[in-house]
């Protein structure tokens, strides 16, 4: 009876595996397409000022419309595109059309509008990668001190004195840098003093554990106090709720992000909402 028990258990975690790497498959061939076919698009999330609460800039995040798989969440293809090598053309289509795209807000009157952009690793360790923000840039049109480049601690961590002199070249030119999900690597005080950066992303984990874990709160004041004394900007992510809010602002955190204000959006929801606080507060 045993037997019959590991035998389908077996059978049972074979078909788990295949349907996982069957799919994995598929991602991987229909990635090379999905550029070509224009199956990805942007959604724009709000980052909200905690002290003024109105939206200062937003980050843009990659959706996949898969014509057989459906919506693929980043989660799921990021990764396989960073092995396949694909991520190099997805990441430069993603931020030049973050760029156009918070150019054309300028345009129609949201002038100074930040818009952030996740950077990959693979991305990131290109010999031109310097070269080509500094074209999209150019070619859109968008002041470079508008665009904030997203950057994890371990790909920092690596080859360190050729991360500062990429980031060294793009901060001539005005662009700006913050780390994403931080808290959740390894990056010392002393290291991360080196580093050019503007602001540091406070990673969700701990934002929702605050109220409801002791350690959790304690880890974002920590992260909020480090970020000040380096006069960096601290951001929240993942913000839900009216009490994380509250207490990210007697914290002194500078803004958030999260669903509580708006999920990432279309464009032009995105519009929207830009349009809403431009409207007179009713009376
Ligand atoms: P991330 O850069 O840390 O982005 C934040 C993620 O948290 C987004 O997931 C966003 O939708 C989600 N989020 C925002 N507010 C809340 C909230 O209040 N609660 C919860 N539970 N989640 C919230 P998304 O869009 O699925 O992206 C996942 C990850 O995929 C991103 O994490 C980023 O690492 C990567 N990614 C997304 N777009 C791009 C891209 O264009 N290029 C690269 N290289 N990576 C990307
Ligand atoms: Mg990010
Ligand atoms: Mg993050
Ligand atoms: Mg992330």
């Amino acid at each position: 009876h045993a037997k019959e028990i590991g035998e389908s258990n077996f059978q049972f975690f074979s078909q788990e595996m295949n349907r996982a790497s069957i799919e994995r498959l598929q991602i991987e061939s229909s990635l090379r397409l999905a550029l070509l076919r224009k199956e990805f698009h942007l959604v724009y999330q709000p980052q909200v000022d905690l002290a003024t609460g109105r939206i200062t800039g937003m980050e843009a995040l990659v959706r996949w419309r898969h014509p057989e798989l459906g919506m693929v969440s980043p989660a799921r293809f990021i990764p396989v595109a960073e092995d396949t090598g694909h991520i190099i053309e997805i990441g430069q289509w993603v931020l030049r059309e973050a760029c156009r795209q918070t150019r054309h807000w300028h345009d129609r009157g949201f002038i100074g509008l930040q818009v952030a952009v996740n950077v990959s690793a693979r991305q990131f360790r290109q010999d031109d990668f310097a070269g080509q923000v500094r074209q999209v840039l150019e070619e859109t049109g968008l002041a470079p001190e508008c665009l904030e480049l997203e950057l994890t601690e371990s790909m920092i961590m690596q080859r360190p004195e050729r991360v500062v002199a990429v980031m060294d070249e793009l901060r001539a030119v005005g662009v700006k840098f913050s780390i994403d999900d931080f808290g959740t690597g390894y990056s010392s005080l002393s290291q991360l003093k080196r580093f050019p950066i503007d602001k540091l992303k406070i990673d969700q984990s701990f934002t929702r554990d605050i109220g409801s874990d002791a350690n959790g709160s304690a880890i974002t004041c920590a992260i909020i106090a480090l970020g000040r004394s380096l006069r960096l900007r601290v951001v929240a992510e993942g913000v839900e709720t009216a009490e994380q809010q509250c207490f990210l602002i007697e914290n002194g955190c500078h803004s958030m992000q999260g669903y509580l204000f708006s999920r990432p959006v279309e464009a032009g929801d995105f519009h929207s909402l830009l349009l809403l606080q431009t409207l007179p507060a009713a009376l």
